[in-house]
């Protein structure tokens, strides 16, 4: 295909081709209706089939138990940093966050504008964010309300490879945003998982909410409706109308995962892109990666190259090549490889043969700094 590039854009972000194609066909006419997805009533028995069939795959590819609901609500990820305090962190509590980066730092930012008690359980601030903290560096309040954990960390490019223990008893509550249903994810270690759907799962503009039913029941009736887990626990996420087609995309993008093989083979194919642009990093002397190696994220991929004038050059020479979205985020800087599910093999290929060929020609503008 010519007239698609290969795209390493943090989010939103590639997305699968079948998704993409299928999707074009069903904006005209879905399911043989004779309308456009996005032209259905969401109280209809097309649109009702579509999230039926969401909600099932989603819970076939990680085997979600029925005492969880499966929720689409709007808002992005970022208002779930408002809506899990609000929901289940009362006054007279203390939510412990487990503080990995700028997405950990603005969930706990929410949490204390709602004037709640918030205690660090753990950072990796102090080298900029460029590891996940060890076990013995976790230490967590007396009785929290929640740990809040971010298990991708977009923006450095950490990952956490599995979840931290909590004290018996508290509720994990994770941001999953750019990592969600790119490996097996045990759903019972959490009592609760969002995930803003452009990274992984589908379009901005919808987020996956996977909640245990009684934590849902826990949160104050006094918040604004829309607000209240319960009320789209009750609704099957129709309180209000959902985002339609939104929800259509990211369940074609589950079934994309489903045909796949699951979540074990996603995480192969991700776990093999990954390797082969570290092991190019590594053995190169030119490109260096930012992040300590146990830490390192399957998802995006944070390097550097000798200066910032050689990266400028790197990205518009990559650029031209069909080669987007590698700046890096500002925090960073340097570059950042974004290779979720839906990036192919053949987009890695094509930048692990891009910087090879980038570092020939400039390796000796680089000998000063070695
Ligand atoms: C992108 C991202 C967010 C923000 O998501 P929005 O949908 O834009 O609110 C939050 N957390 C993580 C880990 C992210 O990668």
């Amino acid at each position: 295909m010519t007239d698609r590039i290969f795209n390493f854009s943090a989010g939103p972000a590639v997305l699968p081709e079948p998704v993409l194609r299928k999707a074009q066909e069903a904006i005209w006419n879905v399911a043989g209706s004779g309308i456009g997805i996005m032209e259905h009533s969401h109280r209809g028995k097309v649109f009702d089939k579509i999230l039926v069939e969401a909600e099932a795959s989603c819970r076939a590819l990680a085997d979600i138990p029925d005492d969880y609901a499966v929720l689409f609500l709007q808002g992005g990820a970022s208002l779930q940093f408002s809506m899990v305090p609000m929901n289940f962190l009362p006054p007279d509590r203390t939510a412990d966050y487990l503080n990995t980066g700028v997405w950990s730092q603005k969930a706990i930012k929410e949490a204390k504008l709602l004037g709640r008690t918030v205690h660090v359980a753990c950072s990796s601030e102090a080298t900029n964010f460029d590891r996940i903290p060890k076990p013995d560096e976790i230490a967590y309040s007396s009785a929290p309300a929640y740990a809040h954990l971010t298990t991708n960390n977009t923006i450095y490019g950490t990952q956490w490879k599995t979840e931290p223990a909590v004290p018996a008893g508290v509720a994990l509550i994770a941001d999953t945003s750019s990592d969600m249903y790119s490996r097996p994810i045990d759903v019972r270690k959490y009592a609760m998982i969002y995930a803003g759907a452009q990274k992984n799962l589908g379009p901005s503009g919808t987020v996956l909410v996977i909640i245990r039913k009684d934590l849902a029941e826990t949160g104050p009736k006094t918040l604004p409706t829309m607000l209240q887990y319960r009320t789209f626990v009750a609704e099957r996420s129709l309180y209000n109308t959902p985002p339609t087609l939104g929800i259509y995309l990211v369940g074609e993008v589950f079934k994309w995962i489903q045909s796949q093989g699951g979540l074990a083979a996603m995480a192969e194919h991700n776990a093999s892109k990954a390797k082969a642009l570290y092991d190019y990093i590594d053995a190169s002397d030119f490109f260096r990666g930012t992040v300590q190696p146990d830490s390192r994220s399957l998802m995006n991929v944070c390097f550097r190259a000798p200066t910032e004038e050689l990266e400028a050059k790197f990205i518009t020479e990559a650029t031209k090549r069909g080669l987007d979205g590698l700046k890096g985020h500002r925090s960073v800087g340097g570059m950042r490889a974004s290779i979720y599910n839906a990036c192919p093999r053949a987009a890695v290929e094509a930048l692990v043969a891009f910087m090879k060929e980038f570092e020939l020609a400039n390796r000796s503008a680089s000998a000063a700094r070695v």
